[in-house]
């Protein structure tokens, strides 16, 4: 085997002489990082940690017309915020010579030739393609998903594997860069099964060994159909930037298609490199569910301590709050129990819950019970109530205000109809039809301000 890359020598020259496992993930940077892919990434990276082996990550951007420097930035930048490291990276477009002179040695030992022909164009331009010389035979090859796989090539034909003797093309690229780098183990889409047998006879036809594939099945949207942004499914970045984590996308992303066959769904990066089983993927077409992306995240949320917690929210804080740490740290029990992602947080704060950081206006309509609402007097007794809530409050020392709202107010509430005053007291203080408990609320807000809330209700 000769080496692009002194490097990669070295490399294999350390290693000891039992065979390693080697995967790899190969995408073509010609659009940012979507699940379906992610996922490919994932179960590749996987497999090759389980077996302490090496994780080869290929940039294949040999397509130049589609492949830009920010599609594989995004990809790149995805990987490392999943904390998918390889061991290897290799950009394909930086192995064209070494493709040239193997496919120049295929030439030479009779298994390619060049082909003149006219361009499809119309142009009448007579081109020199390369042909594979087909053998036409049944290939055989073991997929740890699918099983034992054959495929008749005869209807293939003499393929092209190059445009002209300087530009292989992706077959012969993709067969030459695992056989460098010592593919073991190809994990990719199912959309590749129809290549491998074309791969296989270029391998054979270079002395290549033929590694074991698995090929995943689809990657469906939780309506069965293909999936599609607008069925949300969202590049990597596009998941972080709103505030998922990266641990929630691992776990979620790893579970789609595959789980270790018990009921455990939460799995660190570390039990998933040790429960990994490329076996017991599926083989029917899997479903990313967003919604099941949102529960695993806010598992995730729940085992953050405050200063994490605080540090993943801070982006999304309106600048008026963030100056107020008191009252944030009072309720991040309740924006925590809210948040699916921590873009959530924004909206929670501007539209629910800013009654925390300033004095709701009330609506008079909205303080009345709704059973007082028929009544002619149902102003004048709500405001009755409110009063004697607030002389109760007054009462109690400072002190002891946390749990002494509930004692005071509780027994007056029982007495009077508890919708009767548990709801003004509990609107004058949020100025909203739903929030949490007024004695929560008073616990939060403390004593000067829910007197203060209630007086400016009874003016
Ligand atoms: N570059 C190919 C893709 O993005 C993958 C090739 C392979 O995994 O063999 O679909």
């Amino acid at each position: 085997m000769s080496f692009v890359n002194e490097h990669l020598f070295w490399y294999y020259a350390s290693m000891e002489n039992t065979q390693k496992v080697v995967t790899r993930f190969a995408p073509s940077p010609t659009g940012k990082l979507h699940s379906g892919a992610y996922r490919t990434a994932i179960f590749s990276y996987l497999y090759a940690r389980k077996h302490n082996g090496t994780f080869v990550l290929r940039i294949e951007d040999t397509d130049k017309e589609r492949s830009t420097k920010e599609y594989e930035d995004n990809i790149m930048e995805s990987l490392q915020w999943m904390g998918i490291d390889h061991d290897i990276f290799v950009r394909q477009s930086e192995n064209v010579e070494r493709h040239q002179t193997i496919l120049e040695k295929m030439i030479a030992d009779g298994f390619a030739y060049i082909s003149k022909e006219e361009a499809k164009d119309g142009s009448g331009v007579i081109k020199e393609i390369v042909r594979f010389k087909n053998p036409n035979e049944d290939i055989t090859f073991h997929d740890e998903i699918k099983g034992s796989v054959t495929m008749n090539t005869t209807d293939l034909g003499d393929f092209v594997i190059a445009k002209n003797i300087r530009e292989p093309l992706f077959h012969l690229a993709v067969v030459v860069d695992d056989f460098d780098v010592g593919v073991t183990h190809v994990v990719r889409g199912e959309d590749h099964v129809s290549n491998t047998p074309r791969q296989i006879l270029i391998q054979r036809a270079i002395g290549a060994p033929t590694p074991t594939y698995a090929h995943l099945p689809l990657v469906l949207g939780s309506d069965k159909q293909k999936l599609s942004k607008r069925k949300g499914a969202l590049a990597l970045t596009e998941y972080r930037d709103l505030g998922y984590l990266p641990e929630a996308l691992l776990n979620m992303v790893a579970m789609v298609g595959w789980n270790p066959g018990t009921e455990q769904e939460l799995f660190s990066k570390d039990e998933l490199i040790q429960e990994f089983e490329l076996s017991k993927v599926q083989k029917s077409p899997a479903m990313f569910n967003p919604e099941k992306l949102d529960w695993f995240n806010r598992e995730y949320i729940k085992k953050l301590d405050s200063a994490a917690f605080w540090n993943h929210v801070a982006p999304w804080l309106p600048s008026e709050m963030s100056a107020n740490q008191d009252m944030l740290i009072k309720i991040e029990h309740l924006l925590r129990d809210r948040i699916e992602k921590f873009s959530d947080a924004k909206e929670l704060l501007e539209n629910e819950f800013d009654y925390f950081f300033k004095a709701p206006t009330i609506d008079t309509k909205m303080i009345v019970w709704k059973t007082l609402k028929e009544d002619p007097e149902g102003l004048t007794k709500t405001k009755d109530y409110l009063k004697h809530v607030h002389e109760l409050l007054e009462s109690i020392v400072e002190t002891e205000w946390y749990s002494e709202t509930r004692v005071v107010v509780m027994p007056y509430a029982e007495q009077e109809g508890k919708g009767n005053v548990l709801w003004p007291l509990r609107v004058s203080l949020s100025g909203k039809e739903k929030s949490p408990d007024p004695f929560e609320l008073m616990g939060i807000l403390g004593k000067q301000e829910t007197l203060a809330r209630i007086a400016a209700v009874l003016d």
